[in-house]
This record gives C-alpha cells, sequence and structure tokens, in this order.
C-alpha cells in the first residue's frame, strides 16, 4: 500500500472503522484506507482435555471450512447478522484490530476512535459485547452506527438530505432493505435470507438432482460464476466436483446458469418480496422520492448476475449497484471518522 507525504502524516491517527459483517469482516485505518478484509471466520481447536483455542481467523481459517479434522471446528461467530458466539466474535474482532495495528508502525491506542457497522437488528447485550471487544482491544471511544446507514454513506447516498433513498444491502446472513431521509432510517426490515442460504440452496439442489455432495465453498464458487437471478444473454456451463453419494468416490460434472437460477429461486424470490412489502410500507412522500432516485443495492449478494434486471423489471423502479458493493459498510464507516459532524447525526449512543 503506498503512502503519500500526506497519508504518511495521518498514519499517526489512531482511528479506525470497522464493518464487522456475517461474511467478511473489513476494517478501515483513517489515513491508510482498508487494510484488513477477511472472511468472518474463526478455526477453534479443541484438544484432548477440552480446552479449545483460536486455530485460525480469517482467510486461513476459511481455507479449513469443510476440510477440518474433528478436532477442529470453523465457525461464522456473526452467522445470521447477529452475534451468534460471543467469546469467538470478540476473539476474531480483536485479531483483526491487531492486524490493523501491526499495519502501521506509528499506531498507538491512546485516545483513538473506533467507528463500529453493526446489524439493524442486534440486542442491547450485543452491542454491549461489541463495544466491550474494542475496549478490550484498546479503543478509547467507540461508536456502533447501523450498517445500512454506512453502508448508504459509503454509496454516496445523501443520507442527510429531506428526501428518501432506499438501500438494499444483501450481505451474507442477513438482506437488509432501509429508507433513509434526513439522517434516520425510516423503515427498515430484515430478512435472514442471502447470500450463504444461495450456497445452500446450491448444495441441496447438486444433491437431490445429481446425487452429488459439495461443500459450502464450492458451492459459493457456483453461485458467483454462473448463479443468475434472471435469463441471462449466453447461457454458461460450469464444471464441478463433487462426491458421489450412491458410489461414495470423487465424480465430475457439468451444469448450467438454468439450473442454478432454479436452485436460487426460492431465496431470490424471497429477497424481491421483503423490497416489495419495504417498498408498499415507506411514507408517500418517501415513496416518490423513490420513483426518481430508485433503489441502491450493496453488498456482496448484490453481484449475483441480474438480479437487478430482475428488480427493476418487479418494481418499474431505477435500480442501481454501488461501486464497490463489498465495500460500501466500511467506506461509510470509514467517512464517518473523519467528519464528526455526520457521524454525531447517525451514531447510536456507545
Ligand atoms: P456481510 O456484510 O454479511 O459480511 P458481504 O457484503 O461481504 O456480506 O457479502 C458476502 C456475500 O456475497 C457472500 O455470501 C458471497 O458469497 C456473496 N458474493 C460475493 N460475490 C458475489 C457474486 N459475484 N455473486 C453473488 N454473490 C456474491
Ligand atoms: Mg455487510
Amino acid at each position: 500500500m503506498g503512502l503519500s507525504f500526506s497519508g504518511l502524516f495521518s498514519a499517526f491517527s489512531r482511528d479506525l472503522a470497522i464493518d464487522l459483517g456475517t461474511a467478511n469482516t473489513l476494517v478501515y485505518a483513517k489515513g491508510l484506507g482498508i487494510v484488513v478484509r477477511e472472511p468472518s471466520i474463526v478455526a477453534i481447536n479443541t484438544s484432548e482435555n477440552g480446552e479449545s483455542r483460536v486455530q485460525a481467523v480469517g482467510d486461513e481459517a476459511k481455507k479449513m471450512l469443510g476440510r477440518t479434522p474433528s478436532n477442529i471446528v470453523a465457525i461464522r461467530p456473526m452467522r445470521d447478522g447477529v452475534i451468534a458466539d460471543f467469546e469467538v466474535a470478540e476473539q476474531m474482532l480483536s485479531h483483526f484490530i491487531r492486524t490493523a495495528q501491526r499495519q502501521s508502525s506509528y499506531f498507538s491506542w491512546f485516545q483513538s476512535d473506533v467507528v463500529i457497522g453493526v446489524p439493524a437488528e442486534i440486542t442491547q447485550v450485543e452491542r454491549r459485547a461489541v463495544r466491550d471487544s474494542a475496549k478490550k482491544a484498546g479503543a478509547a471511544n467507540v461508536y456502533l452506527v447501523e450498517e445500512a446507514m454506512s453502508a448508504a454513506i459509503g454509496a454516496g447516498l445523501p443520507v442527510t438530505a429531506p428526501t428518501g433513498n432506499m438501500i438494499v444491502d444483501i450481505g451474507g446472513g442477513s438482506t437488509d432493505v432501509a429508507v433513509i431521509s434526513l439522517s434516520g432510517i425510516v423503515y427498515t426490515k430484515t430478512l435472514k435470507i442471502a447470500g450463504n442460504a444461495m450456497d445452500e440452496n446450491i448444495v441441496h439442489y447438486i444433491k437431490r438432482k445429481y446425487r452429488l455432495l459439495i461443500g459450502e465453498r464450492t458451492a459459493e464458487n457456483i453461485k458467483t460464476q454462473i448463479g443468475s437471478a434472471y435469463k441471462l444473454d449466453e447461457s454458461i456451463e460450469m464444471e464441478i466436483k463433487g462426491r458421489s453419494l450412491e458410489s461414495g468416490i470423487p465424480k465430475t460434472l457439468v451444469i448450467n446458469d438454468t439450473e442454478i437460477r432454479e436452485a436460487l429461486a426460492d431465496t431470490v424470490d424471497a429477497i424481491v418480496e421483503t423490497i416489495k412489502i419495504a417498498l408498499e410500507r415507506t411514507p408517500p412522500e418517501l415513496a416518490a422520492d423513490l420513483v426518481d432516485k430508485g433503489i441502491i443495492l450493496t453488498g456482496g449478494g448484490s453481484l449475483l448476475k441480474n438480479l437487478d434486471i430482475r428488480l427493476r423489471e418487479e418494481t418499474n423502479l431505477p435500480v442501481s449497484i454501488a461501486e464497490e458493493p463489498l465495500l460500501s459498510v466500511v467506506m461509510g464507516v470509514g467517512k464517518m471518522l473523519s467528519d464528526t459532524k455526520l457521524l454525531k447525526s447517525v451514531c447510536q449512543k456507545g
């Protein structure tokens, strides 16, 4: 990562912004940009005497998914948009904060600010857990902000203006729909179905149709390569490998986009339905704004091929995808680090 002279100056700053996602965690350091971008996965090793310790975090842990011996389990502590495992979530957060600290030798935690984007439906207890682990890792001030608001800011929406903006964040564990106006969230709805559910749909489909067992990571590859929400201009195929349920031995076969579209249909329908309900519940003045401004899609799931076309077809509204959908939240929380006024206007006490 190149450092300009002014970048070097601000590298003295201690402030961090974190997107604690169900699929990926990203950390932004003021003056440096994104310094951590890794899967939210922790591999835990339990020894014979029952003591457990962290074996790997992030990329290293993801490589182990589906490949671990019985004494190691790969955990996604943020499953379904909430904290499924407090202790592991805390260990993961402090691991990533330490990784961020190492990126800058000037880094010191004296009076540092940390802004963390958290899911809309997080409970008070979970909120406290996130705050406490950031404090334990050395942060002086911890600000928790809603992910939807962060995503909207990161995607460049005018959140402080008196106009309605709809942002749909399709992540790993949840799809969050929010209508934002005047720095506040006017309507929000969380569907606990998103990218992970699509992967599971593919695993089940391949098992039922071909009696072939594939792992979660293979399913995710299939989704990102040939998955779609609406008929493609040109059909695409892909060779996949798995274990035959009949013979028990490894096998290769070729699948196409039509099959995967069928596999994903229920999940995509549920996402579309949630967006339609949100539109019905949006106050009329703000709904009128959406006719011109449309819907902004963000989160990794928005990269599913032709999802924007499908939504345009179903809602008759303009639909666009944020420039860097996987980075919207972290860029949004990053922006708040250097815009105290903005931070104050959207921050929930923490
Ligand atoms: P979270 O905020 O929950 O951590 P992300 O916004 O990082 O989630 O998105 C991760 C999800 O996006 C994963 O389920 C991943 O498989 C999915 N994803 C990433 N790229 C694509 C793609 N090209 N097509 C479809 N899904 C994708
Ligand atoms: Mg997210």
